[in-house]
């Protein structure tokens, strides 16, 4: 918890032990979970949560950078502990969101303009490798 605690105090935030499980669960799920399902997880061990503590919790790490959301669903906000520049990728079959690490091509022109880019988000969508070698086999019975 230490790490987290360290997180929170470089950013001047007040540390609160709802936003150390956060912290913790979205760093153990790099599955960029909702935050529906942060709720849901993180109540079975800790009852007293509320529903309303994990948004507002998540909106506040998210406003002084410690963690960054996603909407490549369209739908609903996801939440990512690495906030360092990374894109993603969505499979339309399985649901899954994948961290991708290519360099944006465009970046560097951005900044040659003069503009300060502190967020790039590139969205990838179509079929993982997972889901494609499972229709490969399907195909081949
Ligand atoms: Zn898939
Ligand atoms: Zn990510």
């Amino acid at each position: 918890m230490e790490k987290y605690v360290k997180m929170l105090r470089e950013k001047n935030l007040k540390v609160t032990p709802q936003r150390l499980i956060i912290l913790k669960y979205l760093n153990e799920h790099s599955t960029h979970p909702a935050t529906d399902k942060i709720y849901q997880d993180l109540k079975i061990n800790n009852p007293s949560l509320s529903k309303t503590t994990v948004y507002n919790s998540l909106e506040i790490l998210e406003k002084h950078g410690i963690i960054q959301s996603i909407t490549i669903s369209g739908l609903e906000h996801r939440y990512d502990f690495r906030h360092e520049m990374h894109h993603h990728f969505l499979c339309k079959k399985c649901g899954r969101i994948i961290d991708i690490d290519v360099v944006c091509p465009n970046l560097g022109k951005m900044l040659e303009c003069g503009h300060n880019v502190e967020e790039v988000h590139g969205y990838f969508k179509g079929i993982c490798k997972k889901c494609m070698n499972k229709e490969k086999i399907k195909d081949g019975s």
